[in-house]
């Protein structure tokens, strides 16, 4: 999709932090990390959101998440534990219309649901 920023990423004509590969997915460290380790996991090819990605090819969701797992692991934080997160919808606080999974850890999360709990 030639307007979605996590294609341009994919594609190299904007710059990211790379830190994992393979032939369907690409994983590079976010912008704006919410912990001390935060990886965006997406599929190469472009889908909408994670349900609209396992409507129509559930084995390359299934590669997002394998890749996440590896991404924990590279990262040293597979045994302490990390968090997978794919936001959906306003509330969620949605804002990269490309289906992403969030690879969060490094440290003791927080609780998550309402804002400040
Ligand atoms: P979401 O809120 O689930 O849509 O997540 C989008 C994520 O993309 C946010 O955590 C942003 O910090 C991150 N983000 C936005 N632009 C970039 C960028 N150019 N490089 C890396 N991460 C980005
Ligand atoms: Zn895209």
């Amino acid at each position: 999709m030639s307007d979605c920023l996590f294609c341009k990423i994919i594609a190299g004509e904007i710059p990211s932090e790379k830190v994992h590969e393979t032939s369907t997915t690409f994983a590079f460290r976010d912008i704006n990390p919410q912990s001390n380790v935060h990886v965006l996991v997406v599929p190469k090819a472009h889908h909408e959101d994670a349900a609209a990605l396992a409507a129509a090819d559930p084995r390359l969701l299934a590669d997002v998440i394998t890749a996440g797992a590896a991404v924990a692991k590279q990262e040293g934080i597979d045994e302490s534990g990390y968090r997978l997160v794919f936001n959906t919808g306003e509330h969620a606080g949605r804002t990269v219309f490309h289906a992403h999974l969030h690879v969060l850890g490094g440290e003791q999360l927080g609780l998550f649901g309402r804002p400040g709990s």
